[in-house]
């Protein structure tokens, strides 16, 4: 069953397409188109270059195109992206203003294109589904609660690729299980004890980091939009909501203004005034670079405070993941996350961290009572495991229709 997942990002189309038949997961193909001006032009490319590579013969090979869609009013979990669906992503644009316009856009290109072909949507919100109660409010009224300002939680496919990988690294298969099944099963019976506990710390463009009991989410660093938590590549992070109208009162900036300034201009670029990529802001701060050794701080201090939170909630720690761009490459970030840990279990050995990049390996020291580990991730192949388990189980899936 080949699966294409197309990643969309306001400027970009990434692809990759696997083959899932027989129980095996195979990638057959990769690749991507930067500084996107004309995505139906893009769409073709890319079904042009999976023709031209021999992974497809045709375009009706394709049994889905699955998408890692972020939010939707009243819409999660793994589903069909019809007209209602992608109307409902439509209400959240406001929210997701870097995310959901590209996504729409180019799921109403694929439809075009492939008229025939089921598109489905794996949301981000889905594995925060059984978050508790407290963990997802915010102390705001009921009506505005129900309105949707709540705590949602995204990089879902992420999470949930660490949380089984990360079970299966520890030994602790029944747990992987659980976390494979889990937006079928739902979590079902509780797995065997000693409860597994891990963090798992996605740093990349956008940043994330999420508690993780037993291969269930015990919540997620961003909260009702991808502009909060910690701070992100251009994107503002956790803000007192009472500075928004401060600014609009006392410095005269107009809703919008301030909405695209919190949305592209802040998190680590406009701390640093100098880059929204971490790589350039360690090499200024190696030569000097105030500010960026600042944003880096900041950064840094945001990702303990969380760490910090879900290690309490999950009364102890036995493993402490890195992944994404930064969790993966970084090994100063990851060096400064875990430096005065000791009393708390986490130590790195020095050596092992400095080598480790865009490889799964194991990076703390000899003995230390938490793991740490860098696990790349692999949010496509969540995303096409998702798709395959829609169509196996929505076997009329042909007869339904893509958007209007
Ligand atoms: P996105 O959310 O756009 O997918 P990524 O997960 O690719 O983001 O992360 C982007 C960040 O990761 C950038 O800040 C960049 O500095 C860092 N990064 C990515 N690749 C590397 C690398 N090979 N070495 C060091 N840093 C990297």
């Amino acid at each position: 069953m080949k699966i294409l997942v197309a990643n969309l990002g306001s400027t970009s189309l990434k692809y990759r397409l696997f083959d899932l038949a027989d129980g095996q997961e195979r990638l057959l193909a990769k690749g991507g188109f930067e500084r996107v001006t004309d995505y139906a032009r893009a769409i073709g490319d890319c079904l042009a270059q999976l023709k031209e590579n021999g992974a497809i013969q045709g375009e009706d090979e394709l049994a889905a195109v699955g998408f890692k869609t972020v939010m939707a009013r009243g819409v999660n979990g793994c589903v069909r992206l019809n007209e209602s669906v992608v109307r409902a992503m439509e209400e959240y644009n406001h929210i997701a203003p870097a995310h959901n316009p590209p996504y729409i856009a180019g799921i109403r290109m694929f439809a075009e294109r492939m008229p025939g072909t089921p598109l489905v949507g794996l949301f981000e919100t889905a594995f925060y589904q059984w978050a508790s109660e407290a963990s997802c409010r915010y102390a705001v009224p009921e009506a505005w609660h129900a309105l949707g300002i709540r705590r949602w939680g995204f990089h879902g496919a992420s999470h949930k690729f660490i949380a089984e990988r990360s079970a299966e690294l520890l030994g602790r298969p029944e747990v992987a299980a659980r976390v494979r099944d889990l937006y079928v099963g739902g979590p079902g019976a509780a797995v065997a004890d000693p409860p597994l506990r891990v963090i798992s710390c996605h740093l990349g463009g956008s940043s994330s980091i999420t508690g993780i009991r037993n291969g269930i989410a015990l919540g997620n660093s961003l909260g009702m939009s991808p502009q909060s938590g910690l701070p992100h590549n251009n994107r503002v992070g956790d803000l007192d909501a009472f500075a928004l109208p401060f600014l609009m009162r006392s410095a005269g900036v107009s809703l919008d203004e301030a909405e695209r300034i919190l949305c592209r201009e802040s998190g680590l670029k406009g701390l640093s005034g100098i880059s929204n990529d971490v790589r350039d802001l360690v090499g200024q701060a190696a030569e000097g670079n105030g500010r960026a050794q600042l944003a880096l701080e900041v950064y840094v201090h945001q990702i303990r405070h969380w760490i910090g939170a879900y290690y309490l909630e999950l009364n102890g720690l036995d493993a402490l993941v890195f992944t994404a761009g930064i969790g993966e490459n970084q090994w100063r970030i990851r060096q400064a996350v875990c430096e005065g840990l000791d009393q708390l279990g986490i130590r790195l050995d020095a050596a092992l961290n400095e080598r480790q990049r865009a490889t799964e390996g194991a990076i703390g020291a000899a003995g230390a009572p938490v793991r740490i580990l860098v696990i790349p991730t692999n949010e496509e192949l969540v995303v096409a495991r998702e798709v395959k388990r829609h169509l196996e189980n929505n076997p009329n899936h042909h007869t339904t229709s893509n958007l209007k």
